[in-house]
């Protein structure tokens, strides 16, 4: 099968958002991969949301001569910021030049996601004198990280501007922010892209939580973003494995109490790169994210450079379903004591609450913003939410939002015209036919942002 159509029909097997890696490849790569995603989405008849993650500083070895070296436990390895020549055994060049100042004779670095442990027995000007603990192959541009973080590069590398200039000029929906420590950093992100999208465009902005110091400030992180992706691979490495899925389950929650998308990504399904069915851990990993929660579970090696991209994705839509059919609700202790100051967001939770409890067979968000959508996405229910926009930002926006199946509708006329409109629409979709109840709600005037004030029950004639 051709990339192309294992795009398309990965598309049509349910991914709803395409990351771009921006750790590899160049700026005329991305977008032509942005182009071929909006292509492929059109033949498969979906909207895909496209997020732009950009590499970040992710501190890297260099080059080796030979491509590779493997290092043995006890031998002795010097990372030199100042080396020119490509590495060998002996040693390798660093691509983060100020790394000698923020290590001392003791810390413990760990080189390629953590399967290579070196110590730091001292550093001489230039030069990182280690020692191998934990052997194995090292090859190029293999990251590097510091047991309990403190390395202190700055979120938004000189690469991460013209990355983000990139992203705009074809519109990313999201984009990722890696190795973010505090609120400033995505606010300097947020900046970044406004005065890059002359045309106004605003995505949505995702932390990616996965250095030790960010887990302090994970709530004014949280705040400062629109999302995040709890980026177990790096944040594995720097605050040890074990305690990551008690964090994964703290940010989600945290992130769905405060309105906020979350992604749980990395080695999902692992396993899937070489064979054709995932083990019952993996499948255990997906199922669980989704009850926590989660509104995406990520692939990244699985579908960039696995043999079975779509047999992947196939067996995760399959894991998501059922998990999110085996879901128990609680929408009542999640309103307990809950008060509403904004009337949208009054609107919404009426929505979601009435639907819930008449099992009616769809709530309709008509929506500018996407804020009424989002805002009925934090709670889980059974019933399905069809959000319907006239906006093709926000439709893309909505394609992370859990539970939400974001529409283009028209809304140039008036309000009865669109809710008609919207009927006749999920009725030739198959989604309700005769006799059918859905909650409705919508704003008027129509087409201004956050202006939800109406909720309507109907019944399909
Ligand atoms: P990466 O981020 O794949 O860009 O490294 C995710 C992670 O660290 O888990
Ligand atoms: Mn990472």
């Amino acid at each position: 099968m051709s990339r192309r159509s294992t795009l398309e029909q990965m598309i049509r097997a349910g991914v709803n958002v395409v990351r771009l890696n921006f750790s590899h490849g160049k700026a005329q790569d991305h977008i032509d991969r942005a182009r071929l995603v909006r292509e492929a989405a059109q033949r498969a008849g979906r909207e895909v949301g496209i997020m732009a993650d950009l590499q970040g500083p992710k501190i890297r070895v260099g080059k080796f001569a030979e491509g590779k070296v493997f290092l043995e436990p006890g031998q002795s390895f010097v990372m030199d910021a100042a080396r020119t020549e490509l590495g060998d055994i002996n040693g390798v060049g660093l691509d983060y030049k100020s790394l000698p100042h923020e290590v001392k004779a003791g810390d413990v670095l760990l080189l390629n996601d953590g399967l290579i442990v070196i110590t730091v027995d001292a550093v001489h000007g230039t030069a990182i004198h280690t020692t191998v603990k934990l052997g194995g192959e090292l090859s190029n541009n293999k990251g590097i990280n510091k047991q309990g973080g403190g390395l202190s590069a700055p979120a938004l590398t000189a690469k991460d501007m013209d990355d983000i200039r990139t992203a705009m000029s074809f519109k990313a929906d999201y984009v990722a922010v890696s190795f973010p420590k505090n609120a400033t950093d995505m606010e300097m992100a947020r900046q970044l892209c406004n005065v890059a999208a002359e045309d106004g465009h605003r995505p949505g902005l995702i932390a990616k939580i996965e250095r030790a110091e960010a887990i302090p400030h994970l709530e004014e992180i949280l705040l400062a973003s629109d999302g995040i992706m709890v980026a177990r691979g790096d944040l594995a490495v720097e605050v040890g494995n074990a305690v990551v899925p008690a964090l994964q389950k703290r940010m989600i929650k945290l992130a769905r109490e405060n309105d906020r998308v979350v992604i749980t990504a990395t080695q999902m399904m692992e396993s899937m790169i070489t064979n054709p069915v995932p083990t019952r851990a993996e499948v255990s990993d997906v199922a669980n994210a989704v009850l926590d929660g989660t509104d995406a579970v990520m692939l990244s090696a699985e579908t960039a450079a696995g043999k079975y991209p779509l047999e992947t994705v196939i067996e995760m839509a399959k894991i998501c379903h059922a998990a999110e059919g085996g879901e128990s609700f609680k929408l009542e202790s999640d309103f307990t004591g809950k008060t509403f100051t904004r009337i949208d967001h009054a609107i919404a939770m009426g929505a979601l609450f009435t639907a819930h409890h008449l099992g009616a067979k769809a709530i309709v968000a008509l929506t500018e913003s996407g804020s009424t959508a989002l805002w009925m996405s934090r709670h889980l229910i059974r019933v399905p939410i069809y959000a319907l926009t006239s906006n093709i930002a926000t439709q893309r926006r909505m394609t992370l939002y859990r539970n939400v199946r974001p529409l283009l509708i028209d809304t140039s006329a008036d309000r009865d015209t669109a809710m008609s409109q919207a009927e006749s629409d999920l009725k030739a979709r198959g989604i309700v036919s005769a006799g059918d109840v859905y909650a409705i709600t919508c704003g008027e005037p129509m087409g201004a942002p956050g202006g939800a004030n109406m909720l309507k029950l109907c019944r399909v004639e």
